[in-house]
């Protein structure tokens, strides 16, 4: 038995997995990162263990010059190739007189990837050349790079539009790079027009012509919401390589979401993505890097999202604290996330006995009443602990007695002035106990959360230094009564993270800086009882 596992482990396919999140990823609209957050994302992208990281244009500009410098010092890597990207020569230049060849060359890293016109169309109406130059540009770069030593990968542009007109000079382009000793093709999606049935039918048609010689790699967008489906279609028509971002960044509907991408291969198809033991790296890693570029994550994105694995409180929590596997597609444990059970005041003693469970809180059967009311009641004042799941753990821990002694507030006083016309000043005081000491501490901010939350943080901040990596990432506001206008109750929810972890606190009240200030008080009591491991 175990020789016939060993056996079937054995045979296990690998895939490689190509991250381009700091080149494609960062096309995404509203997104910049600068060079440490990019080392950051790199050093994120080492540790989840992808094969390759593509690191951008060297050359391209100051910032990735700058980038390209640093990470040849700074960047240690030990699961991954890093990549410098950058295009075949100019129609009718030469090789060894190309700018962009020579920076890649310049990077220094042992793997190049090129971007190829590898659509006919492209080539004479893009390029303004004839086809013969189309293939004489591709097959001229690669013997360049890779007589300089180089792993060179081609990333054949438009392939898939290119080859459903004129798939003679499709794979007129794609044997100028194999003949002259790329080590990858990769057949791009460019436009994200395609769907899955064609591009398993085109990458098979490729596999048929081509053969084992070089591998063939998938790069796909998401323009027709089927990225993750391609690249999947694309492996089964042979391609063994996968390019794609993390969260699926890219510029318009995105790229290919390698969140998605990695666990459906590996853990369904039963494909080798990553090195053994990094798969339950996967929610963290995608939640820091959406946090270096200050982009949550998608809560209902799959694997990773925050409600990937949450369950409301009806007829199955109690169904699936029997048998989780009746409920949950895989085991969010492989990914590195949990099962959560939502809770509102529709819950059962089960649900409450489960989320206590969950946060290690240990309830008895009258604690579990008070609870249930408790929630009833404020839910009714309008309260909805539902998207609230700190707040609700400082509820049920409360119910057993506890509170909190990490500060106490003694005052908070908020004045707002209008300076001169359109003008506005805000400034809050804080005056907190932390065991016998008092903090009085003043802060200006843009509007009077800020500054009651710049004011709070800074005091509580100074006897708990950890909460420097607390910040707010989202902030909303709603009004529960339309009628009342002005005097209808606010309900208030805040977002915070830690770099790792994101919670959500809810206030309520008629007045909505008092909303806003009991749901910054839970978050930072939040932070502090659940301060991050790494
Ligand atoms: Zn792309």
């Amino acid at each position: 038995m175990t020789d016939q596992l060993d056996q079937m482990s054995q045979q296990r396919v690998s895939i490689e997995i190509f991250d381009t999140t700091l080149r494609d990823g960062l096309q995404v609209e509203g997104v910049s990162a600068t060079v440490d957050d990019k080392l950051r994302i790199a050093r994120q992208l080492d540790y989840l263990g992808v094969q390759y990281i593509e690191g951008g244009w060297p050359g391209a500009n100051p910032k990735d010059i700058e980038f390209f410098a640093r990470a040849a010092t700074e960047l240690e890597l030990s699961a991954s190739t890093f990549v410098a990207f950058g295009s075949t020569r100019r129609p009718r230049g030469k090789v060894d007189e190309d700018v962009t060849l020579q920076h890649l060359l310049d990077a220094n890293t042992s793997a190049v990837c090129i971007v190829a016109k590898s659509s006919a169309y492209h080539v004479t109406e893009a390029l303004q050349t004839s086809l013969d130059e189309g293939a004489s540009m591709i097959a001229d770069s690669v013997e360049f790079l890779h007589g300089h030593g180089r792993r060179v990968l081609v990333d054949m542009e438009h392939f898939f539009d290119g080859f459903k007109v004129n798939p003679e000079f499709s794979y007129r382009a794609l044997e100028a790079a194999v003949l002259k000793g790329a080590s990858h093709v990769v057949l791009c999606d460019t436009n994200g027009g395609s769907l899955p049935h064609e591009v398993e039918e085109i990458v098979r048609a490729v596999h048929g012509h081509i053969g084992n010689d070089v591998i063939i790699g998938i790069h796909c967008h998401d323009d027709t919401g089927c990225a993750v489906a391609n690249s999947m279609a694309a492996v089964r028509g042979g391609a063994r390589h996968v390019q794609g971002t993390l969260n699926g960044l890219g510029e318009r509907t995105g790229n290919a979401n390698l969140t998605s991408i990695i666990p459906n291969l590996q853990l369904k198809q039963n494909f080798v993505c990553l090195p053994e033991g990094r798969m339950e790296r996967l929610t963290v890693v995608s939640h820091r890097v959406a946090e270096t570029l200050n982009r949550a994550v998608n809560p209902q994105a799959p694997y990773v999202g925050s409600s990937a694995f949450a369950h409301k409180a009806g007829l199955h929590v109690s169904a699936i604290a029997r048998a989780r596997d009746a409920y949950e597609h895989v085991d969010p444990s492989a990914v590195g996330n949990g099962t959560r059970f939502v809770v509102s005041e529709m819950a059962g003693k089960a649900t409450i006995q489960w989320k206590a469970d969950e946060i290690g809180v240990s309830l008895d059967g009258p604690e579990i009443k008070a609870i249930i009311d408790e929630l009833k009641r404020l839910e009714h004042e309008g309260y909805q602990f539902e998207a609230a799941d700190a707040s609700l753990e400082l509820l049920m821990r409360r119910a057993t007695g506890w509170q909190q002694d990490f500060f106490r507030v003694e005052s908070m006083r908020l004045i707002t002035d209008e300076v001169g016309r359109a003008a506005f000043s805000t400034e809050a005081t804080v005056k907190v106990w932390v065991g016998d000491e008092r903090f009085v501490f003043t802060a200006e901010g843009n509007g009077p959360v800020n500054a009651i939350d710049t004011a709070l943080r800074r005091a509580v901040q100074k006897a708990y230094p950890q909460l420097s990596r607390v910040h707010l990432i989202d902030f909303k506001v709603r009004i529960l009564d339309g009628g009342e206008a002005t005097g209808a109750v606010t309900r208030v929810l805040l977002t915070a993270t830690n770099g790792v972890e994101e919670w959500t606190t809810i206030g309520v009240s008629p007045n909505i800086i008092e909303a806003s200030w009991r749901a910054l008080e839970d978050s930072l009591v939040y932070g502090l009882l659940h301060p991050p491991d790494a």
